[in-house]
């Protein structure tokens, strides 16, 4: 079936592109995190591996090897339960740097044989096959000589599991199939029966509200789901994308909204006058309040920070805390002085002079107001306390204005008698910002910003 205008999609602003064969590889890798470092460290290949988000045992695996799973250790198992579960295990604090690293080095490789549609995430990438490429035949053979590439050139430890289908959503349900390792082909004629079992959870685009309202209006399988009508599907999902949804389960390629980030991060390479642990807290300070900001501004809240730091020659220290769900530039800045405490206490107990090379300042845990995680800020604070919270948030906002446009504000308000010029720069700085001059510091300092795409989720 094309779609047309009858379908209530004339007005829709996205493309929907024809179905046509296996137009889609979608690759997954397999625990990445825990991957990469067994890709690092050959020692650790074969082994069970976890990797936490923080240096602390109260955290939980952000990634677990596959040789964790055995013992019931999976992604969101606590560290101190993981330990319990399997005493041997090898647990180590994400390396967020080095993962983007890799990630590229392995977009680049894959991209030797297609071209990137869109990164999805770091450990998850959709690519386009040619009209040439996209019978199955084909399409496997180029699926075996990407997984080949892979392995000779980048690293055996890093595995992954590819789909294959006509959309993209299909071809990351298909590449959900089989882990780890798999490569798995889904065309239209296997639908609805090869998915007839998965849990509607299960497919991207369907969250528990989703699901709620699917179940009331009878929906409670994948057959069903696949057996309603694109204005049916509208109407479930009360918006076009209940529409937009329907055309990627049924093999259309739609154009999308931009992703959902999930950490939002700086890093910075210092140079010799900041390389003391003063002056090297107030650049992390700086990329912290910059890294607040850009959270704001896209509507969210975070609820854990991390910070890391690179000495000279060699070695670093690794720390993270977690706050409730906030955008609030002096609640983040007071766990990262805690953290930068905790910095100089080791820095006492090892007598290392080091020098510091770098900082890299991350916010994750990342949620919209109104998603069932950020709303436990509204169950467990006292509402003082939230009070006070919305108005600091409020404040750091009016900060964010006038420091992205220090004219807007005072064009706004009109200018002061006797001043008929706005004038020209007027930051607003924390007291200990003071003397640090932050366009100064980009212009002067090599600066590493961890790139957008680094933005990802877990
Ligand atoms: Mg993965």
């Amino acid at each position: 079936m094309q779609p047309s205008g009858n379908n209530g999609i004339s007005n829709h602003p996205g493309a929907y592109r024809a179905r046509e064969g296996l137009a889609y590889l979608f690759i997954d890798f397999n625990a990445y995190f825990a991957g990469v470092e067994q890709h690092d460290n050959p020692a650790l290949r074969g082994r069970p591996v976890i990797v936490a988000p923080l240096a602390s045992e109260h955290t939980s695996a952000i990634a677990a090897s596959y040789e964790a799973r055995p013992f019931g250790i999976k992604r969101g198992t606590k560290i101190s339960e993981a330990r319990e579960l399997c005493p041997d295990i090898a647990v180590l604090p994400a390396r967020h740097d080095r993962y983007v690293q890799v990630h590229k080095l392995l977009m680049k490789e894959i991209e030797r044989h297609l071209p990137l549609e869109k990164v999805y995430s770091i450990d998850e990438a959709a690519f386009r096959l040619s009209r040439s490429e996209r019978d199955p035949q084909k399409a496997i053979e180029t699926a075996r000589r990407i997984k080949a590439g892979i392995s000779e050139n980048v690293g055996p430890a890093l595995r992954s599991s590819i789909g294959l289908a006509p959309s993209r959503l299909l071809a990351k349900l298909a590449a959900e199939r089989v882990k780890p390792d798999g490569l798995t082909v889904l065309e239209l004629a296997d639908l609805p029966n090869s998915l007839r079992n998965i849990p509607l959870t299960d497919i991207p685009g369907v969250g528990n509200g989703v699901a709620a309202r699917l179940a009331r209006a009878g929906i409670g399988d994948f057959v069903s789901l696949w057996n309603l009508e694109p204005k049916h599907a509208r109407a479930i999902w009360g918006s076009v994308q209940g529409e937009r949804f329907w055309y990627q389960l049924h093999g259309f390629e739609v154009d999308e909204p931009p992703t959902k980030k999930s950490m939002i991060g700086h890093s910075r390479v210092l140079s010799r006058e900041h390389e003391t642990p003063a002056e090297a807290r107030i650049v992390a300070r700086a990329l912290l309040l910059k890294a607040a900001s850009r959270l704001r501004h896209y509507g969210f809240f975070a609820s854990s920070l991390s910070l890391s730091i690179r000495l000279r020659p060699d070695g670093g220290w690794q720390g993270g805390r977690r706050v409730a769900y906030s955008q609030d530039s002096s609640c983040f800045l007071k766990s990262l002085d805690e953290m930068w405490e905790s910095f100089l206490r080791h820095r006492r107990r090892e007598t290392t002079s080091g020098r510091i090379g770098g900082v890299t300042v991350y916010l994750h845990g990342l949620a919209k107001a109104g998603d069932a995680a950020a709303s436990q800020l509204d169950l467990f604070a006292e509402p003082a306390v939230k009070q006070n919270e919305g108005r600091r948030a409020e404040l750091w906002r009016l900060i964010d204005e006038i420091n992205s446009d220090p004219l807007a504000k005072f064009r706004r308000l009109g200018a002061p008698k006797g001043e008929d010029a706005a004038p020209a720069h007027r930051h607003i700085m924390l007291a200990s910002q003071v003397g640090l001059d932050l366009n100064y510091l980009g212009a002067k300092i090599a600066f590493s910003r961890v790139p957008e795409e680094a933005e990802f989720l877990y």
